[in-house]
């Protein structure tokens, strides 16, 4: 037999599920040369044998520059060999189908081809579950791995014969698409409207239509979800779909017809836009436009649209028949309850509440909402990583295998080790409500089984009331306790393979800290095993403890009376009107006086709040983190001022309150002020990381925490950083607020792990 020069290609990376072994065939047959393409548990390989001119510089590159859209290659590696002579090029099965494949692809948004097969092809006029190997859903219908038809939602649909020719030819673009359907075999909608079911498509987008042009409210199933949605130009019934919420105070998310109609009523920056239209069609915050706002219910006054844009052929379906410019489109959920996934709760618990309930019959089987950025310096950050990122892994410098990190415990997420990579849940929310609670439970014994994961350690929180940690003491595994804080840093040094010390700023609202008091002004000076608290902001009264996260005015009272003691009866302040006027003023300085419930915080949260409450911007909060970003919504921009405050062995701001009690009182508007202070928090952060570098200290500062959500303090804080020779660094994979810290959890675990290892040898 003649052996041949052949040239053995391993592609690692998220190559599965996403159209990567059809995209090399094609890509082979361009080329002209043999061999074959083939998956495995550690990702896919690539057999080639030249024919007669050398090609495979040029076949590398394209393999780099053409990839799919969804598909990511973290690395390429080659080796020559001689083997048999190939006839032709294939796909060839998984040899090893055992070793499971461990790599889920996120959902992906529909593709331009499927949109217009779903104009053309006959088995697929406006068919809207049309989708092939470049698109549909993924993660959100995966039962178990690897990822067969079988093994998700849509192995209740047979595949009707000319779904099956494309399936199976390795020529067409949904060769082995596990969704694949036409509207001869596949899931279809139905709409109720009380008791009456509608199945007809076009009767159902006439009806839907016509309930949002009339300023109605329906439920609609999406890709991991319900949603509600309602006309977003029309105030009443904004203001409607916001009391069928509940306690709902959050701005609400806006779906545009297309990118054109955003523009109209948004700045997009280039950035932003590529990010709206990419295939995983996150939620971007934008800057609303002055001269074209929507009614005040959709953004609830702040200057940001949450925007995005269609991603279901359904959603293009439905704005051909709408003439409307944009819908609110907000996750199907009551109150604090995770978004609804399950036909029959959407029909039993948003059927009563709104016109319509659209459904269809391809169950959700993994709960994901929508995906929340938004774009500081010209870079994106997560604020909820959902739908079209998860459950893709990071990989980690380090072995993280068997250990599962319960995260915190208000906006949750947790983080399971294998080998190398970390995989993030998706969004889970606030662990309190009991909804969520199961869903996490749940969650987590899915991820266990999807990744085939057996647990030897679980990572959780300090904070002993933490559900999080109650998880983790159920397990009965050995258990690695982790200060909120260090996680907070650790999960970006985790993120960025970081080896050296850090000076981590984790600036949030609250955190246990090791000496008992509620943490969030730090400065940190640490690695994934130990930490050294080098400064933080001093100490204040939190009066009423957990209460003041939701009542801000009772940090402005905290740092008042540190001030003024008695005497602030007779400050001329708004929030002192409103506090004498519900008679809350004595109880709450006995309470401080007394120590009743009022426990110590260096928390950066209610500095925040303390001096949006001052200034009168926000004195009640609707819902969490409401006051520190209603004062970064009120900012003059020009403003470049700043205030004093004192340096020393905790960070005193005490001369900045004073100052700002005295121009608040004579009259300085609350934007001016806001951008003062905002000046000054950036300042605190660059001369303290300087201070520390001067001490020997590291050059690389990492900034983490909820306050770092804030744009504003974000973008001055790493150009002055940067400025002073700093290397910055900040979580682009992961949220930087709580829903991040189950990495750093992990991460340290892991550390503490190695390093007991390394001793006991
Ligand atoms: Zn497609
Ligand atoms: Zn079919
Ligand atoms: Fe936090």
């Amino acid at each position: 037999m003649i052996h041949e020069l052949t040239y053995i290609f391993h592609v690692e990376g998220l190559v599965q599920g996403v159209g990567f072994r059809p995209f090399i065939y094609r890509i082979a047959r361009r080329y002209g040369v043999r061999g074959t393409v083939e998956n495995s548990n550690d990702g896919v390989w690539i057999h080639v044998q030249e024919n007669g001119k050398p090609c495979i510089g040029a076949l590398l590159k394209s393999i780099e520059k053409e990839a799919p859209p969804a598909s990511r290659i973290w690395r390429i590696t080659s080796n020559k060999t001689k083997e048999p002579r190939y006839h032709d090029f294939r796909i060839i099965a998984s040899r090893d189908r055992s070793a499971a494949i461990t790599r889920v692809s996120p959902d992906i948004a529909v593709c331009k081809d499927c949109l217009q097969d779903m104009k053309m092809q006959p088995n697929r006029l406006d068919y809207p579950f049309v989708n092939c190997t470049n698109c549909g859903p993924r993660f959100s219908i995966i039962e178990d791995l690897p990822y067969d038809r079988e093994k998700t939602t849509m192995k209740v649909f047979t595949m009707c014969p000319s779904c099956r020719k494309e399936y199976e030819d390795v020529n067409d673009r949904r060769f082995h698409a596990q969704p694949v359907a036409c509207a001869d075999c596949g899931p279809h909608y139905t709409l109720w409207t009380g008791k009456k079911r509608e199945e007809d498509l076009s009767v159902i987008l006439k009806d839907i239509s016509g309930l949002l042009t009339n300023g109605g409210v329906i439920a609609v199933k999406g890709i991991g979800g319900y949603f509600l949605a309602c006309d977003a130009t029309n105030a009443e019934a904004v203001t409607r779909l916001r009391s069928v919420k509940l306690r709902e105070g959050k701005p609400f998310a806006v779906m545009f017809r297309d990118i054109k109609t955003v523009k109209e009523y948004a700045e997009v920056s280039p950035e932003e836009e590529k990010e709206m239209v990419s295939w995983r069609r996150p939620i971007v915050l934008v800057r609303e436009k002055k001269e074209k706002e929507m009614p005040r219910d959709v953004s609830v006054g702040f200057p940001t649209i949450g925007a995005m844009l269609p991603y279901m052929p359904f959603h293009y379906l439905l704005f051909e028949k709408l003439s409307l410019p944009a819908l609110v489109l907000t996750s199907g959920n009551l109150a604090d309850e995770p978004i609804i996934k399950d036909d029959e709760t959407a029909i039993r618990k948003l059927g009563p509440v709104t016109d319509a309930v659209l459904t269809y019959n391809r169950r959700i089987y993994n709960r994901v909402d929508d995906s929340v950025v938004f774009f500081a310096n010209n870079i994106r950050r997560m604020i909820r990583r959902s739908r079209g990122f998860a459950p893709a892994p990071v990989i980690l410098p380090f072995d993280a295998d068997g250990i599962v990190a319960a995260g915190a415990e208000l906006v949750n997420c947790f983080c399971v080790g294998k080998g190398r990579e970390a995989i993030m849940s998706q969004h889970i929310g606030d662990l309190k409500n009991y909804e969520t609670w199961e869903f996490y439970t749940e969650a987590i014994e899915r991820f266990k089984k999807l990744f085939r994961i057996t647990p030897r350690l679980v990572a959780c929180d300090l904070h002993p009331d933490y559900l999080s940690t109650q998880y983790a003491l159920d397990t009965g595994l050995p258990l690695e306790r982790i200060q909120h804080h260090h996680a907070h840093i650790a999960s970006v040094m985790a993120e960025n393979a970081l080896e050296k010390k850090v000076t981590g700023v984790a600036f949030d609202g609250t955190g246990l800290g090791d000496d008992g008091h509620i943490w969030g002004g730090e400065f940190l000076v640490c690695d994934y095993v130990d930490y050294k608290r080098i400064t933080h902001l001093a100490y204040v009264p939190m009066p009423g403890g957990d209460l003041a996260t939701m009542q801000p005015w009772r940090m402005a009272l905290a740092y008042l009376y540190i001030l003024y003691g008695k005497e602030l009866e007779n400050l001329t302040l708004p929030v002192i009107e409103k506090v004498k006027r519900e008679g809350l003023l004595k109880p709450v300085m006995q309470m401080m006086d007394k120590k009743i419930n009022t426990p110590l915080t260096s928390s950066m949260g209610r500095l925040f709040d303390a001096v949006a409450s001052i200034t009168g911007v926000c004195m009640d909060a609707g819902f969490h983190a409401e006051a520190p970003m209603r004062l970064e919504a009120v900012i003059s921009p020009d403003e470049k001022g700043r205030y004093p405050w004192n340096p020393g062995r905790t960070i005193d701001v005490r001369p900045m309150i004073r100052r700002i009690v005295e121009e608040a009182g004579r009259g300085i508007p609350a934007g001016i002020i806001s951008a003062r202070f905002h000046h000054t928090i950036a300042d605190i952060i660059v001369t303290v990381a300087k201070e520390i570098r001067q001490n020997d200290g590291p050059d690389s500062v990492v900034l983490a925490g909820g306050t770092f959500q804030n744009r504003f303090l974000l973008e001055e804080t790493e150009i002055l950083l940067e400025k002073e020779g700093f290397r910055v660094y900040y979580p682009l994979e992961f949220p930087v607020n709580d829903g991040g810290i189950a990495l750093g959890q992990l991460a340290v675990a892991a550390a503490k792990v190695r390093r007991r290892e390394k001793k006991n040898r």
